[in-house]
């Protein structure tokens, strides 16, 4: 839950169901005019990606006109600067009854005002059951349609079911691909608004080639169906009233749902049941600020009657021609019964349109582009110096061997098993308290795994920020249902904990203590390292710096899509790998990045004797999630690694690097890592097969990333 500084502690919980038109210009006003976010109010926004496409500019993106980022919304972001908590998940359902939202793989959502934007899917459209049967691709949801236009080849066929605006533009911007395309239509004549659009629209596609089929039967065989929409289906079994035909919700000229005050819908799911408009986003579009302030009436002063909205009764369309002829793309206008272009200046009209739409998300929060808050996750922690400074005057006739084991040993069960104990957490890295839970549990186990130990239980200690009890409650829910959801399929047990009511605004924070056991012979220690060792990296770096670099939005949504897909990546099953494979010592990577974890190990190992170790580290094999080494080069930088970067030094010591690395890769080295990878010592003639057998588990970044040698000292 992300709150504004300067709110009263929350009392509501409203929901945004799916990430539409409507609810993006919502967010985006609560960005610029803060003081009309509903208050007392937690808001949370629940969508299956992390951006969503303003339709307008679709056709031009399959065109190839435009590059996918110039089209979507990173809701991720707008929610962050809203101060909206974002769910990235698959809506399943909604009981109106208990209040809340069925999602995917997770617990449910409870809501006190939930507000429905969730778009429509590509209906059958009077083709029957064929449309898909045929196994035409259904144009909505616009994702898989768009991944499946990328597996086109240039002179391709594509047989497209549909008459509509849509089926119109998308015909002439796969046209402008270099695919020969069909137009199957039920009807005599295209469906674009007027019989003048409809001719006009015709003489487009003639130009370009693409034939017209009328009176198409049925049972006829497409490629791509364009065959208008209708709302997703559980949003009827869920007992709201929706028109029989599209499915969609019914409201008030309010956008309360009918007989569900405390339900609205918007855009292509909802329809007013007195002034029904056609699914088209300029409704979606023009519905947000109405939705905006009702929102706000229902929640601040629900003793008040809503405001009625009155939607235009029509609406400019302009249809893109995909730019097929090389004297560039051109346009066609239509409002009502009349009809202009196609044209240039058109064309040029509407991209200013819709230039300026996504400028007003893509300029929110650009002021100096650096992030103003410390870093979450794990480069919240203290640094090294300071850390090792208290232990030292605290404990300052310890001459231990080198630094202390980050799993604690508690003593040996009557099989002869050691049991181990770490503790590990921090302020919440993400607004969603399910998926935040899940990464900390994960990156608390790992000192376990890098002990070598299978973890038995957890017990948690979680900080929830001060809101009504029913809040909390859902908040503290969805907390340990996140920890569980890792626990349960280890076969572990979460057997207790504690919670605390954050004060002076803190936010959500989790800890948990972990325990696990393991055989003595597989508990493995930071060092020493042997002479003749291969050092083994799990999996890829970058987390720090990617999630510093999204708190200022210079991070692209698939890096951090890609990186949190990642750092779910259960390691587990690394213990009886490594195992297997002679593994001798092992740390995980986390707060001080790998050069700092790495010396930690060399620390270890430091023996008596002439000997002395050297690491000979081959940066260049060292995996770096998507983005991370792009963020470096610009400068981007957790707030964590500047003193990260006393490690550096290492590297003019017992770490020697194979070949000079550029300043993008010497910065990874020091980057602080939140469910980083595990860095494993095992012998070298073992080291290959290791790594097999690791990518073949599906930990397909793992790489071989350093020798250790000796030399005389
Ligand atoms: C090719 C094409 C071109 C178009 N061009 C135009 C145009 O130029 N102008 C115009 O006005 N209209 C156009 N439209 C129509 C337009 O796409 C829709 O009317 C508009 O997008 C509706 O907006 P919305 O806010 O209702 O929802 P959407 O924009 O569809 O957004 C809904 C969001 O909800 C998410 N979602 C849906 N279901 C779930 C779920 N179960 N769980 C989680 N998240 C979910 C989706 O991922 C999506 O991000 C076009 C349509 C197509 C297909």
């Amino acid at each position: 839950m992300r709150l504004a500084v300067d709110q009263p502690p929350p009392q509501h919980q409203l929901v945004l169901a799916g990430g539409g038109h409507s609810h993006a210009l919502l967010l985006r006003r609560w960005c610029m005019r803060p003081e009309q976010r509903p208050a007392a109010t937690a808001i949370t926004l629940v969508n299956r990606h992390s951006t969503a496409f303003y339709s307008g500019r679709v056709p031009a993106l399959v065109a190839g006109l435009l590059a996918p980022e110039d089209c979507t919304i990173d809701l991720r972001r707008l929610c962050g600067l809203a101060g909206v908590s974002f769910v990235q998940a698959e809506i399943i359902g909604l009981d109106l009854k208990r209040q809340d939202l069925g999602l995917a793989g997770r617990p449910a959502l409870r809501w006190d005002r939930l507000s429905l934007d969730l778009g429509a899917v590509t209906a059958a459209g009077g083709w029957a059951a064929t449309a898909h049967g045929a196994g035409a691709m259904p144009v909505k949801p616009l994702e898989p349609f768009l991944a499946w236009v990328q597996q086109r080849q240039a002179g391709e066929m594509v047989r497209i079911r549909g008459g509509g605006a849509a089926a119109v533009e998308l015909a002439l911007a796969l046209r402008s691909r270099g695919l020969t395309c069909r137009l199957l239509m039920r009807g005599t004549t295209l469906q674009l608004g007027s019989a003048a659009a409809n001719r006009r629209g015709e003489q487009v596609l003639a130009e370009a080639g693409i034939v017209l089929e009328r009176q198409v039967p049925e049972a006829a065989q497409a490629d791509l169906a364009c065959t208008g929409s209708r709302a997703p289906s559980w949003l009827a079994r869920s007992g709201l009233p929706v028109e029989p035909t599209s499915g969609r919700v019914l409201t008030e000229a309010s956008l309360a749902v009918l007989g569900h005050p405390r339900v609205f819908a918007s855009g292509d799911c909802g329809l007013i049941a007195t002034a029904p408009r056609p699914a088209s986003g300029v409704w979606a579009v023009r519905a947000a600020p109405r939705l905006a302030s009702n929102l706000r009436r229902s929640l601040e002063q629900p003793e008040r009657p809503l405001q009625a909205w009155r939607p235009q009764g029509r609406a400019l369309q302009l249809l893109g021609d995909g730019g097929w002829q090389p004297s560039g793309p051109r346009a066609l206008a239509s409002w009502g019964p009349w009809v202009l272009g196609p044209s240039r200046w058109l064309w040029h009209w509407k991209e200013r349109i819709d230039r300026r739409f996504m400028a007003g998300f893509l300029e929110l929060g650009s002021e100096g582009r650096r992030p103003a808050m410390a870093c979450r996750g794990c480069a919240a922690k203290l640094a090294a110096a300071p850390l090792a400074a208290a232990l030292a005057r605290l404990n300052p006739q310890a001459t231990g061997p080198g630094p202390a084991e980050d799993a604690a040993l508690l003593g040996t069960t009557a099989e002869g098993q050691l049991l181990l104990q770490s503790v590990d957490g921090f302020p919440a890295l993400l607004s969603d308290p399910w998926l935040n839970a899940r990464l900390t549990t994960l990156h608390a186990c790992s000192d376990l795994w890098a002990s070598g130990a299978q973890v038995d239980s957890a017990q948690a200690l979680v900080t929830v920020p001060a809101a009504a009890a029913g809040l909390q409650e859902e908040l503290l829910l969805q907390t340990l249902a996140g920890v569980r959801s890792v626990l349960d399929p280890l076969g572990a047990r979460l057997i207790g904990g504690h919670t605390l009511e954050g004060r002076d605004g803190a936010g959500l924070a989790l800890a948990l203590t972990v325990n696990g056991r393991t055989p003595p012979e597989r508990h493995w220690p930071k060092g020493p390292l042997r002479p003749g060792d291969a050092l083994l990296l799990c999996g890829p770096l970058g987390t720090g710096v990617l999630f510093a670099a999204a708190m200022a939005g210079a991070a692209s949504p698939s890096w951090i899509e890609g990186a949190l897909e990642r750092m779910q990546h259960c390691q587990a099953p690394l213990v009886e790998l490594l195992a297997a494979h002679g593994c001798s010592a092992c740390t995980d990577i986390t707060g001080f990045g790998l050069l700092g974890h790495l010396g930690e190990m060399v620390a270890s190992s430091v023996s008596p004797e002439a000997l002395e170790l050297r690491v000979i580290l081959d940066a260049d094999a060292i995996r770096a999630l998507p983005g991370a080494l792009e963020l470096l080069e610009q400068g981007w930088a957790s707030t964590l690694a500047p003193s990260n970067g006393q490690a550096l030094a290492l590297l003019e010591g017992p770490i020697q690097l194979r070949r000079s690395a550029g300043s993008p890769l010497r910065a990874l080295l020091i980057d602080p890592q939140t469910c980083g990878p595990l860095l494993a010592a095992l012998p070298a003639e073992r080291a290959e097969a290791a790594l097999e057998a690791l990518r073949g588990a599906g930990f397909h970044d793992a790489a071989l990333i350093a020798q250790v040698a000796t030399t005389m000292s």
